[in-house]
């Protein structure tokens, strides 16, 4: 039986709360392990170790030390690779082939690219004028915020989590890591990494718990923390924000969505469906970017409704399909399938449980499911359900698919399907999003800007954008 134990200063510690709480694991309910649950007293030692190290040892190294280091992880992480995935595949049920070839190799891959960008990123220079002819140089140089809260959600673990550690530490910041209550595994893990790239003690620690009146609560209102940076729920976002807002320290928000596709007549109906097929229902709907709302100009709605049933159907629960991550989530989709039939849906196909066979019948399955027919109210097509499911709906010109990708107070991300690049262009620049996608869906470049409008985020992270959150940007003006 598995303990999850914090990572404080280069050490796994029980802690002093003498509190655990159970791990089951998603896809049969069996129980994993106990996690150690952090409160005030380890944030309290985590802030400490985090602090010390970064004004001390952290602080002495250059940034291609740092950088080198973050390559060291990076191997670390290929070098347990086999860990990674089965610890990954325990805390979320998903299958192997998603963990080996995306969720893993990307956990690795964003310490790569940001040794990479830290390296290589500018700063502005500005040569002044001065009255007496001589002129003087402005230039800026990046300082590490400090210590920062890095608060993360269960539906892709590892990736999630590097997302933000890899370029705070490349950036010369420590963390502490209060990964989801769900997920507890590959963030433990990834302590082990630390150590054995020699990445020094306190740079990386690990509090486990949960959100208030827990070590999330703790760590959002701890004084020492300089800044904190979220991936989850919109309104657990809210609750954070204003923890952060004591000490005006600044935060990035990766939040909800509830994404739209936008299916031209003209699109490739192939390439559509082969990436609306891992849009709905990749890591069983568990993904921000993920396509719940699928709008489809009418000459092509009776083709694509039928082609994605084919997809939907074609996944395998137990084989190519995962469960959600807990019985709790499992409700809350189970009751949006209630809800897209109250409200008036037609079941293209799923809409309920699938038959598991024994050995699985413990876990948190449903089927993947189609709706169409619902008005543009319905609850399932404006609040995020999180689960392997979409709405397909209808729409008869340009100005009617965007007003109503629009209608909604988030703005993840969008695809647009159409073999037509000047509407595309269009379309991509009307639609009030932070990440769109043409004739694709989740081709990520790591460089690239990341993050949502309205209710889906706060800021960006990705490439230089991460060092604008990551650093504190100092001017220094000298008169020549
Ligand atoms: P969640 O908001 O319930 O939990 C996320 C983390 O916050 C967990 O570690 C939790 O313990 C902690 N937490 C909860 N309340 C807290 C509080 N008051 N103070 C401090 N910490 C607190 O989210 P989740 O259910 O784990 O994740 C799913 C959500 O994440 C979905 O809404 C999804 O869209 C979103 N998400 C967004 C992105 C993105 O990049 N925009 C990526 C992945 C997931």
């Amino acid at each position: 039986m598995a303990h999850f134990q914090h990572f404080i200063d280069g050490t796994f510690t029980h802690g002093t709360s003498g509190r655990t709480f159970p791990k089951y694991r998603p896809s049969d309910g069996a129980l994993i392990g106990h996690v150690h649950e952090g409160g005030r007293a380890e944030i309290d030692l985590a802030v400490q170790a985090a602090r010390a190290a970064q004004k001390g040892p952290w602080a002495r190294l250059t940034v291609d030390d740092r950088s080198d280091l973050m390559r060291a992880v990076a191997d670390g992480i290929v070098r347990r690779f086999d860990d990674f995935v089965a610890a990954e595949m325990a805390d979320t049920g998903q299958p192997r082939s998603m963990m080996e070839h995306a969720f893993i190799p990307r956990g690795a891959a964003n310490f790569r690219i940001f040794a990479d960008v830290v390296k290589n990123v500018a700063t502005e220079s500005f040569q002044t004028p001065t009255p007496d002819g001589r002129g003087a140089l402005n230039y800026a140089i990046r300082k590490p915020k400090g210590v920062i809260g890095v608060i993360c959600p269960w539906n892709a673990p590892l990736l999630l989590m590097t997302w933000k550690v890899a370029p705070a530490l490349a950036c010369g910041n420590s963390v502490i890591v209060k990964p989801s209550e769900e997920t507890p595994g590959t963030a433990t893990l990834l302590g082990e990494v630390m150590n054995d790239a020699g990445v020094p003690a306190g740079v990386y620690n690990v509090v486990h718990g949960f959100g208030p009146d827990s070590a999330g609560g703790y760590l959002t209102q701890h004084p020492g923390v300089d800044a904190i940076t979220f991936t989850g729920e919109t309104r657990t976002g809210t609750a954070i924000m204003q923890a952060a807002a004591h000490g005006l320290r600044d935060v990035s928000f990766e939040l909800g969505g509830k994404n739209s596709a936008i299916v031209f007549a003209d699109a490739d109906l192939d390439v559509t469906l082969e990436a609306l097929g891992r849009s709905v229902f990749l890591n069983c709907g568990q993904v921000c970017l993920g396509t719940e709302r699928v709008l489809v100009e009418r000459p092509l709605f009776e083709a694509l409704v039928a082609g994605l049933k084919e997809k939907a159907e074609a996944l395998r629960p137990g084989a190519t399909l995962g469960p959600l991550i807990s019985a709790e989530h499992r409700e809350k989709v189970l009751s949006y399938y209630e809800k897209a039939v109250a409200e008036g849906a037609s079941v293209v196909t799923g809409g309920g449980v699938p038959t598991m066979p024994e050995e699985l019948s413990g876990g948190h399955w449903v089927q993947p499911t189609i709706w169409t027919g619902l008005a543009d109210e319905a609850s399932v097509w404006n609040e995020e359900i999180f689960g392997p499911c979409c709405h397909i709906r209808p729409f008869d010109s340009e100005e009617e698919a965007i007003a109503v990708a629009n209608a909604t107070d988030y703005g993840l991300s969008t695809a647009i399907f159409t073999r037509d690049l000047s509407r595309a262009h269009r379309v991509a620049a009307e639609v009030d999003v932070g990440i769109t996608w043409v004739n694709s869906w989740f081709l990520r470049d790591l460089r690239t800007p990341f993050g949502g409008t309205g209710h889906s985020g706060i800021g960006r992270e990705g490439g230089v954008h991460s060092l604008e959150f990551y650093t504190e940007l100092r001017n220094i003006c000298v008169k020549l």
